[in-house]
């Protein structure tokens, strides 16, 4: 038997279902992969995830090599246009069936169904991304979970149930290949900061939980500490596999703590909201494309404010933690989850802006970017998405600043312009500014936070009055 292994975002040889069925049964296996750079583009993807995605494409074309797996990497210009190239790439090669790990976007699985429809061979889709499969978890009435809170109570009892399974790396097929170098084209920014590969990403994991699982609930929301994974750059590209993390999380303490209260709970937790957003997206595909959650926040009166917008991006508000925040992204590509809630509660509930604006500034900058969790946490912090109390909640973003980063250690990071301010006026800085350092450029704020709040609360309780008439 000879199988074919399209790999997508799942660039691993462990914990990989479609590599270890196809590999099944001592089956000759070989792979393919598809770049789309205009897919790329059109999904505004960040040019610095694209390097990291083109640097985790060589190494999973070691590892396979290492395997004696051959890998193809054809380039299509847009998912529309792949089914039809893989139709007639496949002419003449013989292959029994294709194996891949399901992918969730509205787009890709346009695709999938094309191409599915096109092929004389079996098409065997996997899960790959999730440790619970998508429409596992419903409720009574059989429909998806619109909260968080019971859908972690459900996914925690399965799992607890059920348990998970991790699969192994399959065994070598024939003598380790010499591989060639690959490179993907298309606009790159260095990612080097984050190593390639799943042996790195294996072993910033397993640091991760000796060093810092435990006290994760007590550090995790403090930008200037060290204390989150960062491993969201290699879940998003499917580097690391959520079981994985679920494993070495168990080996670090001796069993999964599924109770509120125990030691790494908390993470464990943020491993079921990227499960939650993802189950979400597949369970409606409007969030796929544009769409608000709730449909009635559809009708909200944003702002075309570009000049707030401009301020935004680039950190200038005048308020020091949300300025802090974008630099930090536009610099690095990756921000705090923290700060990611700050900033997207500034521009929707503080400038008014439509979150799709700042959800697509986002992904283009991200190293991260992933539509569900995006999407998730923008729609979360809008107000518009699957939330039990979304309006009401408006960041503050002074005193969310004095409360997460009291010393200003994160600020003093991203604003040499308050480089010389103490720490007890960091976050409210202008007065000091003004006294003591005229001529220091930083921006005085760009709206008034208490103002904004009121008019945000105003904008949902005109939806209200909508449905009342
Ligand atoms: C407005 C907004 C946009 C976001 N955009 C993205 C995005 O494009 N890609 C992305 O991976 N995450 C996104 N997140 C979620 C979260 O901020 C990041 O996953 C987290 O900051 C990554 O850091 P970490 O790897 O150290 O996470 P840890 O705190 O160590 O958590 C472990 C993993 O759990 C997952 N996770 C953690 N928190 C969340 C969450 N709230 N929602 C979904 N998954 C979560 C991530 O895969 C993360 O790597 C967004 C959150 C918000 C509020």
């Amino acid at each position: 038997m000879r199988h074919l292994v399209w790999f997508r975002t799942d660039l691993r040889v462990a914990d990989n279902p479609a590599l270890y069925e196809a590999a099944a049964d001592d089956a000759e296996v070989e792979a393919v992969y598809v770049d789309c750079p205009g897919q790329w583009q059109e999904h505004g993807k960040s040019a610095m995830q694209r390097d990291f995605l083109s640097r985790n494409l060589q190494a999973l074309n070691e590892q396979l090599a290492g395997l004696g797996i051959p890998l193809t990497v054809l380039t299509a210009d847009t998912f529309s246009e792949t089914p039809d190239l893989l139709v007639r790439w496949l002419e003449g090669r013989h292959f029994d069936a294709l194996y891949a790990n399901r992918e969730i976007g509205i787009d890709e699985r346009r695709r999938d169904k094309e191409l599915q429809r096109r092929l004389s061979i079996p098409c065997r889709v996997y899960n790959g991304d999730c440790v619970l499969d998508h429409g596992s978890l419903t409720t009574r009435s059989g429909d998806m979970y619109k909260v968080f809170t019971p859908f972690s109570k459900t996914w925690l009892a399965k799992l607890r149930a059920g348990g998970y399974r991790l699969l192994p790396v399959p065994a070598a097929q024939a003598e380790a290949l010499s591989s060639e170098p690959l490179s993907l084209s298309g606009e790159r920014v260095s990612s080097d900061d984050w190593p390639a590969g799943e042996a790195d990403a294996a072993q910033r994991l397993s640091q991760f939980c000796q060093r810092s699982l435990r006290e994760y609930g007590e550090r995790r929301d403090y930008p200037a500490q060290d204390g989150t994974s960062s491993l969201s750059p290699y879940l998003a590209l499917g580097v690391l596999s959520p079981n994985q993390c679920l494993s070495a999380m168990e080996s670090e303490l001796g069993q999964l703590p599924f109770s509120r209260g125990e030691p790494g709970f908390v993470w464990l937790n943020e491993l079921i909201w990227r499960e939650f957003y993802r189950h979400l997206l597949v369970a409606f595909p409007r969030l796929s494309m544009d769409r608000a959650f709730r449909p009635e926040t559809e009708a909200l009166q944003w702002s075309r404010d570009d000049e707030g917008f401009r301020a935004w991006c680039e950190g200038h508000t005048g308020y020091p933690i949300v300025d802090a925040a974008m630099r930090c992204l536009n610099q690095t590509g990756w921000m705090h989850n923290r700060l990611r809630m700050i900033v997207a509660s500034f521009l929707t509930k503080d400038l008014h802006i439509d979150w799709r604006r700042g959800e697509r500034y986002f992904m283009s900058r991200l190293i991260d970017g992933e539509l569900a969790a995006n999407n998730g946490g923008w729609q979360w912090a809008a107000g518009t998405g699957a939330d039990a109390a979304p309006y009401f909640r408006v960041f503050n973003p002074t005193t969310q600043g004095e409360r997460f980063d009291a010393e200003g250690d994160f600020l003093r990071c991203w604003l040499p312009e308050l480089a010389e301010v103490p720490a007890r006026v960091i976050h409210s800085p202008h007065d000091w500014l003004d006294n003591h350092s005229p001529g220091h450029g930083y921006a005085k704020p760009i709206v008034d936070h208490g103002r904004a709040r009121l008019h945000a609360i105003a904008m949902f309780d005109a939806l209200k009055d909508r449905e009342t008439v």
